[in-house]
């Protein structure tokens, strides 16, 4: 989400007489646009304070600005550590409190969302379908920093699809904190499952992917529609958060962990193929081993192919701060080796069941003389190849496996 806020903000610097550069110690401006899901990332934004303290000293133009998911607390401090706090959603109004010429195309009172993104290549397209969340997960801070959910008109989210397609993006990445919450506020029957399928539509050689959506919400017409729609990925991020049914309910997660296996042998069954990955976090308050025991029980039992472990850490406003942090740092550091243990011998795993298979690539960066890509499954495969298939589809022949990706030839 926040990627693709930058993007925006990128399309209007760069509208103005500012262009993107690589080296900060070269830049007139800097934007840090944060994330405030975990104390780590706000930590990230204190530790830089001294180094644009050295560049404001060394050139007097040097402005900074912070944006994104800021907590109220943290803004007031960070007031007197940048030249200007601004609200991503004022984006269309930033040359004008920054003083810049701009040209017309951007008129100051209309949506951010109205403003076409400078995508960070030309085959992958961020394209934001809602904004905000109405969860209130105990330990997350997004309906805070975030608002309520708002979701975007389905025209305009297919104009921008279609736009992007026309352009030339391959990938489209439909994002929203509950993607699968999804009702357009123009005709409430558009909801995430006919949304997929009117963006399945647009002609075009593109993948479609999308993050993060809901257990609670996860629709037997959605798992219908996924298997249906030809360029909806067989991919899956589904967060678990955890695998405990008492933790699932202290967290405000809505579902057991039977319901969410029962949904995942759903989706299997219709789309065998599917790539499963997670969210999950170790050590919420008062997790007991026993209890971190039933979310590495569910890691062995579902194998997922990835996952993304985070150690719970206290956000000021959410219900789980008023709830002591007793488990240590060393035992959520314990709890998540063992997790990453268990993903990584089950992705492997799976990994495995790919050698020897031809699979269509998206060839996205060279890194020394490899290539590497993502296969329609969002597996990572590296290869050799020109640096000019970059942004291509490209047929690639499997030949080993890895613990996090793919090795192969091209074909
Ligand atoms: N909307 C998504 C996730 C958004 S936040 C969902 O419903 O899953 C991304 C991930 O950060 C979450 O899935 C969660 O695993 C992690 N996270 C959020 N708050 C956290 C906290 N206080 N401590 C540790 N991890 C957290
Ligand atoms: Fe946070 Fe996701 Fe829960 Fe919303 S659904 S509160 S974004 S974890």
């Amino acid at each position: 989400m926040n990627e693709s806020d930058s993007e925006r903000i990128a399309a209007v610097l760069e509208n103005t007489n500012y262009q993107a550069i690589s080296d900060i110690n070269k830049a007139d401006l800097v934007v840090v646009n944060m994330c405030s899901i975990r104390q780590s990332a706000v930590d990230r934004v204190y530790g830089l304070l001294p180094k644009f303290k050295k560049l404001k000293n060394k050139n007097p133009k040097f402005i900074t600005i912070l944006t994104g998911c800021i907590l109220k607390k943290d803004k007031k401090k960070f007031i007197s550590g940048f030249d200007l706090v601004l609200n991503a959603k004022d984006l269309p109004k930033w040359p004008q409190k920054l003083q810049l010429q701009t040209n017309k195309t951007i008129k100051p009172n209309s949506h951010y969302l109205k403003i076409s993104p400078k995508y960070q290549t030309n085959f992958q397209a961020l394209i934001p379908i809602s904004r905000g969340c109405n969860n209130f997960c105990a330990y997350c801070v997004v309906p805070f920093t975030r608002g309520p959910l708002v979701c975007r008109d389905h025209k305009e989210i297919l104009k921008e699809t279609k736009e992007a397609v026309q352009k030339g993006s391959k990938e489209i990445w439909l994002l929203g904190q509950n993607v699968n919450d999804y009702h357009s506020p123009t005709n409430v029957k558009v909801n995430f499952s006919k949304l997929l399928k009117q963006i399945d539509e647009i002609k075009g050689d593109f993948w479609i992917r999308f993050t993060s959506p809901h257990p609670k919400d996860f629709s037997n017409e959605l798992i219908k529609t996924m298997d249906e729609c030809r360029k909806v990925t067989e991919y899956l991020n589904l967060p678990v958060q955890s695998g405990d049914n008492e933790i699932l309910k202290r967290m405000n997660r809505p579902y057991t962990v039977e319901e969410y296996k029962n949904l995942v042998k759903k989706i299997r069954e219709k789309i065998p193929e599917i790539t499963l990955s997670t969210d999950v976090i170790v050590g919420f308050p008062g997790e007991t081993k026993k209890q971190f025991q039933n979310t590495a029980k569910l890691f062995r039992e579902i194998k997922f192919d990835m996952a993304y472990i985070a150690k719970y850490s206290p956000r000021t406003s959410t219900r789980a701060s008023e709830m002591e942090d007793d488990v240590p740092r060393q035992e959520k550091q314990r709890r998540w080796k063992t997790l990453t243990e268990i993903l990584k011998e089950t992705a492997l795993e799976h990994n495995k069941t790919y050698v020897g298979k031809k699979v269509k690539v998206l060839v996205e960066k060279k890194k020394k003389e490899f290539l590497a890509g993502k296969t329609k499954t969002y597996k990572t495969i590296k290869f050799e190849g020109p640096k000019k298939l970059i942004g291509q589809f490209q047929k690639v022949k499997i030949t080993k496996a890895i613990t996090w990706g793919l090795k192969g030839k091209l074909i």
